[in-house]
């Protein structure tokens, strides 16, 4: 069993054929890694741009790579991609999050007319790994490589820095170093299904309609932070900025609260987030201001 830790560099290329920009990978740089996670073996290839006729000045920058290098040293995409697809092998291929199989898919998309990237067998999101094995998962505030490197003390020599795959380099220390903290295999995705492909595609949203029957009608009700006890909705729902909220009243204690509630739809499931604030009674939000006033001209 091999790992492979790709990355990519690509440039945004205007394509008059598709009237839009297109993520043209230029650069594919790997590591291979055994089975405890040690890098056995190299992969560099770039690509010959054919889509874009400059590069951008941040992708010259960051990459230090020229167009006129890329012309005389780089290959079709699709000879890059066969090369590296030997490379892999049936070897699981990572990736700092999910960007460079979003470019995998356009580039392979608008050279073979196909929406599918042909050499993958199994996948995993080292991003989504190291930030589960620190537990620091969010979906919302993604992690990047750098801050992950941080977070672990990780030392990065000069002469890394500059290597065409440096990111796949220190993502596997990243690797290497949380590889003990949780199994890796739990995120081995299998990638040669539909179903991979519906997951990477799938757009994440808020489930606005209360009568969906995605949401499960428990999730609405809520317990008194007080004392416990179910409450009893008092109003109707509102619908406010994604969030479903109502008066809430304890018959128990008499506490009276706002609960909220918001549904997140994404490809695995519903996520629910639901919270208790007090409630600020409307004469008390008009008078808090003269009071305001008052003090100031007291002091
Ligand atoms: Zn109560």
């Amino acid at each position: 069993m091999s790992y492979i830790i790709l990355d990519l560099e690509w440039n945004a290329s205007y394509s008059t054929r598709l009237h839009g920009f297109v993520n043209e990978i230029i650069e594919f740089g790997a590591v291979k890694l055994d089975e405890s996670y040690q890098i056995v073996d190299t992969f560099s290839a770039m690509v010959k741009p054919k889509i874009g006729k400059r590069l951008n000045g941040t992708v010259k920058k960051l990459t230090g790579i020229s167009l006129a290098e890329l012309k005389s040293k780089g290959v079709g995409f699709l000879t890059a991609a066969q090369r590296f697809s030997e490379f892999l092998g049936d070897g699981t291929l990572m990736t700092w999050g999910t960007s460079d199989i979003h470019a995998l898919l356009e580039n392979f998309s608008y050279y073979t007319g196909d929406y599918h990237i042909p050499f993958l067998t199994t996948y995993c999101d080292l991003q989504e790994f190291c930030m589960k094995a620190l537990d620091r998962f969010d979906e919302g505030n993604q992690m990047g490589l750098g801050a992950c490197a941080e977070l672990l003390e990780l030392s990065f020599s000069e002469e890394e820095q500059h290597r065409a795959y440096a990111d796949a380099y220190l993502s596997q220390k990243c690797l290497l170093a949380l590889s003990d903290r949780m199994p890796l295999e739990s995120l081995v995705l299998r990638a040669d299904e539909e179903a991979f492909y519906e997951r990477m595609t799938f757009k994440n949203y808020f489930i606005t309609d209360l009568n969906s029957p995605e949401i499960n009608k428990r999730d609405l009700r809520f317990r008194c932070d007080k004392c416990g006890k179910p409450v009893r909705r008092m109003k109707k729902w509102k619908l406010h900025n994604k969030n479903f909220s109502a008066e809430f009243r304890c018959k128990n204690c008499g506490r009276a609260f706002i609960g909220r509630v918001s549904f997140k739809r994404k490809y695995d499931g519903v996520r629910v987030n639901k919270r208790i604030l007090e409630i600020i009674p409307k004469d008390k939000k008009k008078k808090e201001a003269p009071k305001e006033q008052a003090a100031a001209t007291a002091s």
